[in-house]
């Protein structure tokens, strides 16, 4: 039997008017693990961090909660992680993947939560997921039967949340709600079989179910009271000894991109803060507050502190910090914010831009702040190799006595520079950095909300939104200007260089060159000919032509 959760919210409450929806702290804990809130979990594609080996994962302090979407390995029935010997009790899919379970918490969802492609619709019977081979149908049986040999330490029930195109009727919602619990049910029912005894783990522990009702507060209010309802008859048999759902549930979940694109079918309702705040509220109003809340593919350190004020949450997946890494982006910015400088900053650097060619500051240090401010992570604090580790093949390799001192941060120009050479290590450095940068700013919201009640942080987030550019919707074509925003002109930037470096490379490198010397040869001959003074020679020499092998042919 795995562990089971504990959520400790702590005892000094900084808001006891709105208690069930202020800012707070608490201490998540598991096994030996334990998770600070308001805290981060990275996100993975197939049970890996992206662009991080395993000793970049354990070299990132920030990662101790790694979310695992499941749908990747579905090409398989049964998926492949479900196969593993068990060894002594500890939870499958730990060992599976490698991730030390004294180190690190796994959760796993059948969907990725950043993936807001459109899918075929659910029914009453299945649920859809995107895997390599295409769409599969998992359903609520399926999904407990791979649940249970991989044993994570926690489990995101099925929920139907809609990804074909909004609007979604009555009708839609009320499905969805009512699948919703369901299937919550399905999870949580104790097993009969005598397979599943023989496992002693009778049910997937502490299961975080996904909140229900999209767009609509009624909606979402009414998933939260059928969670909290106590359930008769044949219902109430099927989860004993549970008198209600939500007492089987351990955490709540809201994902992000499922409920912005309900929004876009809503006319007259805009994707804004207040709505979000008031959505989630609905959720929470009518359950218990001792619940870790946790919110995927939030857009930003804004939106991020936002809802840790006005809705209380806790826990948020870094989506948006790697995803800014993919695109040579390098965050910036910390909470509370440093006194420096005036007018608004970016959140980070495009460090795809030439004016970072000739850039020698480390990522967070400008010209203006020196010291540069303090990073942890492995790209702006390197270590080297301790000297007794560095493997001498020849007395030509002989190292310095004293190489186990701290190196050097790297560069914004060497980032550059590794950003347009393709190289792999530019995403590692980033997605390291970035994280780290995430787990810092978190760390100081901790530090901040239990001083002197909530007026403080209030203060304080009023001054991180005076001081930083907000990343806007990064779908949103028609609002804001697109060179301003740092991610926007990342985004165009690692879009142009993975065209010239990537496949078909050699042909448009060659087609680049024909027409480099095609020109140059132009200009050859432009000159000849105005030496020699011949009337319309420059015109005439506009159109010289090209053998099939690419020579230029002259005369
Ligand atoms: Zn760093």
């Amino acid at each position: 039997m795995s562990s089971s959760i504990s959520f400790d919210l702590s005892s000094s409450d900084p808001s006891p008017n709105d208690s069930k929806f202020g800012p707070r702290v608490a201490k998540l804990m598991i096994r030996k693990i334990t998770i600070d809130t308001p805290g981060i979990l990275a996100c993975t594609s197939r049970g890996v961090v992206p662009h991080l080996s395993r000793d970049n994962v354990i070299r990132t302090k920030g990662i101790r909660w790694i979310h695992v979407p499941f749908e990747s390995f579905l090409e398989h029935k049964p998926p492949v992680p479900t196969f593993q010997p068990q060894q002594g009790q500890s939870p499958r899919i730990n060992s599976f993947l490698r991730f030390s379970e004294d180190d690190y918490l796994l959760s796993v969802s059948l969907r990725d939560p950043g993936d807001g492609r459109k899918m075929p619709a659910n029914t009453n019977t299945f649920v859809t997921a995107n895997c390599i081979r295409g769409v599969r149908k998992v359903t609520p049986n399926d999904w407990r039967s791979y649940m249970i040999p991989c044993n994570p330490d926690i489990v995101f029930s099925l929920s139907d949340i809609p990804l074909t195109p909004p609007p979604y009727s009555q009708k839609r919602l009320t499905k969805s709600i009512e699948r919703s619990a369901l299937w919550l049910a399905d999870i949580l029912r104790p097993s009969e079989s005598i397979s599943d005894t023989r496992n002693a783990r009778p049910n997937p522990s502490n299961v975080f179910v996904q909140m229900a009702g999209s767009a609509s507060a009624p909606a979402r209010s009414a998933f939260a009271d059928s969670l909290v309802e106590i359930l008769h008859s044949q219902e109430a048999i099927a989860i004993q000894p549970l008198k209600c759902l939500d007492e089987g549930v351990a955490g709540y979940v809201f994902d992000m991109v499922p409920l912005r694109l309900a929004l876009k079918g809503v006319g007259d309702v805009s994707p804004d803060s207040l709505t979000f705040k008031s959505l989630f509220q609905a959720s929470l109003s009518a359950l218990p507050r001792n619940k870790p809340r946790l919110v995927t593919s939030v857009r930003g350190p804004h939106e991020t502190l936002r809802l840790i004020r006005d809705v209380g949450i806790d826990l948020f997946d870094t989506h948006w910090a790697q995803q800014a890494a993919n695109f040579g982006v390098a965050l910036d910015f910390s909470f509370p914010t440093p006194s420096t400088g005036s007018g608004k900053r970016d959140l980070g650097h495009n460090l795809y831009d030439a004016m970072y060619t000739r850039d020698f500051t480390s990522i967070m240090g400008t010209r203006d702040t020196i010291p540069p401010t303090s990073c942890l992570c492995a790209a702006c604090s390197p270590y080297s190799t301790p000297s007794s580790e560095i493997i001498s093949h020849s007395s030509v390799d002989g190292h310095s006595i004293g190489s186990d001192s701290p190196s050097p941060p790297y560069t914004k120009a060497f980032l550059h520079h590794l950003l347009h050479t393709h190289e792999m290590s530019a995403y590692s450095l980033l997605v390291m950095h970035n994280i780290t940068v995430m787990d810092a700013f978190f760390a100081g919201i901790r530090d901040l909300i239990p001083q002197n009640g909530t007026s403080l942080f209030q203060a304080e987030i009023q001054r991180f939104f005076e001081t930083y550019v907000e990343d806007t919707d990064r779908d949103n074509t028609t609002g804001g200007d697109e060179s301003s925003n740092v991610f926007k002109a990342g985004e165009k930037a690692w879009a142009e260089v993975e065209l010239l470096r990537g496949k078909g490379r050699l042909t448009r490198e060659s087609e680049k060159e024909k027409a480099e010397s095609a020109a140059a040869a132009n200009e050859v001959l432009k000159k000849e000919m105005k030496e020699k003074g011949v009337e319309g020679g420059s015109e005439a020499a506009l159109t010289v032509p090209l053998a099939p092998d690419g020579d230029i042919v002259v005369g």
